[in-house]
């Protein structure tokens, strides 16, 4: 009896394996989302779905075919109806993807499912000049939000280095740049967030209202809802920007300089940057690299000549940004500035540009390795926060060790208050 109730078991169990085996094989979204009256598109062109699983990473790229169906909402009913279809039996995944520009297939579904490519969506990006803020869909483009608020005067205070990201992509990650110090990461400057849930439900959530879902999606890496509207926080946006470089040989130097800066976060503008970054350089090409385009080409300089510690030097980059009608004080809150750090006195490199072309200096680049063919290839990159008091281990044991004249990719050092 106890053999065939087991027989049985097997039989029964084999018979449902078979049945999952079919069904997931057999799973095809194409009618459920043809059913469900969408007023975006609908694609399950095989060279779109391919570019889908693809990103600016070009690490991974799915091998079986995971993604059944792309689809480009045009509203945010598209996206609500979508994920409760997803929701149904047979259920499927949902992936929402922004610009595609994070690196290991961050946005593409990791099972068989359903990628949203949020593109322009209901298109309305609303200024509220009064209030100072900006209601943006989430698949909207970081320069499109700064284009429309610039309109106004305004501009957000939080960037990425590259404008041509989704508000939605950055937000589900952090959001950082040289104004971090000062105003701490994009996803803290958010006011709201419109949000569709795993359910299919739109919900309202902010600090005040639903704050878990709030504080979950931002830096949520896509997986607590898809951010469908985000308001944005706006400050008066200034007219330029005093761009400079200056240089180090030294590592503590470098680093005790920068942390000065952003202790100065908070203080009134004339008494701080408003943007510090900095990066390394191990390969003396770097210094001409593709992030210094806007510098003057008669601003060379010879590293051998500037006395490297280990063959390696570092570069602070820093900015004021000003109105037209007070560029004379810039001049001088910049000297008191830089009075107070101690780089290598030959080494300042200074430029000035309108403050939009600042923000969105990355895509002069951009354009530059398209032409070469240098933008579609694979980019490997690792971000990692490295506490203070480990970061002259880091010093040794990375740059002037593993990588050590030995890579010519852009090395970043942010330095960052922990308490923004
Ligand atoms: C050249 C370049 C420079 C960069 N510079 C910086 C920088 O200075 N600072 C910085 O912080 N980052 C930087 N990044 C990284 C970038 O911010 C992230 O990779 C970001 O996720 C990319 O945005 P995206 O719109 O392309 O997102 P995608 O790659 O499309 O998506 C990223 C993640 O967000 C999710 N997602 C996308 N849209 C939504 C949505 N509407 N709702 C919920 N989840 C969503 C996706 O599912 C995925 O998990 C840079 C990237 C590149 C390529």
């Amino acid at each position: 009896m106890a053999a065939m109730k087991n027989n049985l078991l097997v039989t029964i169990l084999l018979s449902l394996a078979i049945c999952c085996l079919v069904l997931t094989v057999g799973l095809t979204v194409e009618p459920t989302l043809t059913e469900i009256g969408l007023d975006g598109e609908v694609s399950v062109e095989a060279s779109e779905l391919e570019a889908v699983s693809l990103d600016f990473g070009r690490l991974s790229r799915r091998e079986e075919k995971t993604t059944l169906a792309l689809v480009r909402p045009a509203s945010l009913d598209d996206v609500v109806k979508v994920v409760k279809a997803a929701n149904k039996w047979p259920s499927f995944a949902v992936s929402a993807r922004g610009h595609g520009h994070s690196i290991s297939g961050q946005a593409d579904t990791r099972m068989k499912g359903v990628v949203i490519e949020m593109g322009k969506g209901s298109g309305e990006i609303k200024v509220w000049e009064k209030e100072m803020y900006v209601d943006v869909w989430g698949g909207e483009l970081w320069i499109d939000v700064l284009k429309a608020t610039m309109e106004y005067g305004l501009a957000p205070m939080s960037w990425t280095d590259y404008l041509y990201l989704s508000v939605g992509g950055t937000l589900s990650n952090a959001g950082i740049s040289g104004q971090t110090f000062n105003y701490g990461p994009q996803i803290s400057n958010v006011f709201e967030l419109d949000v569709v849930t795993g359910k299919g439900e739109v919900m309202t959530c902010s600090e005040e209202r639903n704050s878990d879902l709030f504080h979950a999606v931002l830096g949520g890496l896509g997986q607590f809802g898809i951010i469908t509207r985000a308001r944005i926080a706006l400050q008066p946006a200034p007219q330029r920007v005093r761009w400079i470089r200056v240089l180090y040989s030294n590592f503590s130097t470098f680093s005790k300089d920068q942390e000065f800066l952003i202790s100065l976060h908070g203080r009134q503008a004339s008494q701080r940057f408003d943007y510090v970054e900095g990066f390394v350089i191990v390969d003396e090409g770097l210094i001409n690299n593709w992030r210094s385009s806007f510098f003057s080409p008669s601003n060379p300089v010879k590293i051998s000549s500037l006395n490297a510690d280990g063959g390696v030097l570092y570069c602070l980059e820093i900015t004021k940004n000003y109105h037209q009608g007070n560029a004379d004080s810039v001049d001088e809150e910049i000297e008191a500035l830089l009075k107070k750090l101690d780089f290598i006195p030959t080494s300042v490199f200074t430029t000035d540009v309108p403050y939009v072309d600042f923000l969105n200096r990355v895509h002069k680049a951009e354009l530059k390795l398209r032409s070469k063919g240098l933008w579609d290839v694979s980019h490997p990159w690792l971000n990692l926060f490295v506490p203070k008091s480990r970061i002259e281990d880091f010093d040794k044991g990375v740059f002037k060790g593993i990588l050590g004249n030995k890579t010519s990719g852009p090395i970043l050092i942010y330095p960052m208050n922990k308490n923004k």
